[in-house]
C-alpha cells in the first residue's frame, strides 16, 4: 500500500513511523512524488498523524497503475504533449551516421509533420563489428538537427554513467530493449527529470515491463513513456511480433503514454506503416518510426526504415485513423 505523508510532516516523525513498520528491512521506503511523499509498505500495523491518506493498491505496480492516479498521464515537452487526447509522431534514423545525414531528415521529418526526431548516437549492437554510433558527437548533431527545424529530440542512453551527458544534448531520453532491466540505468534515469521512453524488453512479460517504469517512477521521475516494441516469439517472419494486445491492456491499467514502435516490431518496411495504423487505431499514444533518406544505404536498420514519401504516407493514414479514434 502507498501512504501519503502530510506535506508539513518532519523527517523526525516521518523516520520514526518508517521504524514502527518495520523498517528497511520490511521494505518500507519513502517515495517523493512531485510536492508529495509516500511510504510504501505491505502493511499498516499503527497509525499516526502524520497520515494523510492511505492508498490500499491491490496492483504490485503501485506507481504507474491507474489505481493510483486514474487520469491519463500527459508529459509536455515545448509545445508537443504526450498522451491524453494526443497523438505524437516520433521519426527519424535508427542511427545518426553524419551530420548531413540527420540534418536532412530532420528536414524531411519535420515537413512530413512530425513532432520529435529520434537519432542513435550509443547503439546497442548485437555484433560488436557492426556500427555502433558516433558518440557524443552524434548528440551533437541531433541537437543542432532539432534545433534547426525546431523538433525536440530523443536518443538512447545505455548506461547510468552517460545519463548527464545524454540528458545534456536530448529533449527525451530512450531506454532500449536490451536494457530495460538495468536497474542501475533506470534508477540513474529515475533522478533526473527529463521525460524518459522506455521500451519493453524484447522477452519481457508486461508485468516485468510496468516494474521496469515502477523503478524510474520511484526516484520522482513522473515523466515516463512505455514503448510497446515487438517480443520475441515462435514466428520468424519477422523481426519480431509486436504486441497490441499490450498496448490496449496498458492503456487500460496504467496511466502513463504508450508508443508504439512499428519499425522493431516488424523489421519490415513494408509493414510499418500498416501496423502504425493498427496501433493508433487500438488505442497508443503515438508512434516511434525509423526514417532516413536513403534507407538502403543505412548502417542500422534499413531494412525497417522508411524513406521521405514512405512516411508521408505513414503519417497521413495515421492521421485519418487518429481522427476516427477522436484523437
Ligand atoms: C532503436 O530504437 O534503434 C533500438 C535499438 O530499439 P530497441 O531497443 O527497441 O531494439
Ligand atoms: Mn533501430
Amino acid at each position: 500500500m502507498l501512504i501519503k505523508i502530510k506535506r508539513n510532516a518532519n523527517r523526525k516523525d516521518v523516520d520514526e513511523f518508517i521504524q514502527k513498520l518495520g523498517g528497511g528491512q520490511a521494505g518500507v521506503k519513502i517515495i517523493n512524488w512531485g510536492d508529495d511523499r509516500y511510504l510504501v509498505s505491505k502493511k499498516l500495523t499503527e497509525n499516526s498523524p502524520i497520515i494523510e491518506e492511505i492508498k490500499d493498491i491491490k496492483s504490485k505496480h503501485h506507481l504507474s497503475s491507474r489505481e493510483f492516479k486514474l487520469e491519463d498521464t500527459v508529459i509536455a515537452i515545448g509545445n508537443t504533449r504526450i498522451g491524453g487526447s494526443s497523438i505524437t509522431i516520433i521519426a527519424g534514423p535508427c542511427a545518426i551516421e553524419t551530420e548531413l545525414q540527420i540534418k536532412s531528415a530532420a528536414r524531411f521529418v519535420k515537413a512530413a509533420g512530425a513532432h520529435i526526431l529520434r537519432g542513435g548516437a550509443f547503439k546497442p549492437r548485437t555484433s560488436p563489428h557492426s556500427f555502433r554510433g558516433l558518440e557524443e558527437e552524434g548528440l551533437k548533431y541531433l541537437q543542432e538537427a532539432g534545433k534547426e527545424v525546431g523538433l525536440p529530440v530523443v536518443t538512447e542512453v545505455m548506461t547510468a554513467e552517460d545519463v548527464p551527458l545524454v540528458a545534456k544534448y536530448a529533449d527525451i531520453l530512450q531506454i532500449g530493449s536490451r536494457n530495460m532491466q538495468n536497474y542501475m540505468l533506470l534508477d540513474a534515469c529515475g533522478k533526473i527529470r527529463k521525460p524518459i521512453l522506455l521500451k519493453r524488453g524484447l522477452s519481457s512479460t508486461v508485468d516485468e515491463f510496468l516494474l521496469a517504469s515502477e523503478y524510474i517512477l520511484a526516484g520522482g521521475n513522473q515523466n515516463v513513456i512505455l514503448c510497446e516494441r515487438g517480443i520475441r516469439t515462435f514466428e520468424n517472419a519477422f523481426r519480431n511480433t509486436l504486441d497490441l494486445n499490450a498496448v490496449a491492456y496498458l492503456k487500460q491499467v496504467s496511466h502513463l503514454p504508450v508508443i508504439v514502435d512499428p519499425s522493431h516490431g516488424t523489421g519490415l518496411r513494408p509493414l510499418v506503416t500498416p501496423l502504425a495504423q493498427a496501433a493508433i487505431a487500438v488505442g497508443a499514444d503515438g508512434v516511434i518510426i525509423e526514417a532516413t533518406a536513403t534507407p538502403d544505404e543505412a548502417l542500422c536498420d534499413g531494412a525497417q526504415s522508411l524513406d521521405e514519401p514512405m512516411l508521408n504516407t505513414l503519417i497521413t493514414n495515421v492521421n485519418r485513423i487518429s481522427s476516427v479514434v477522436y484523437r
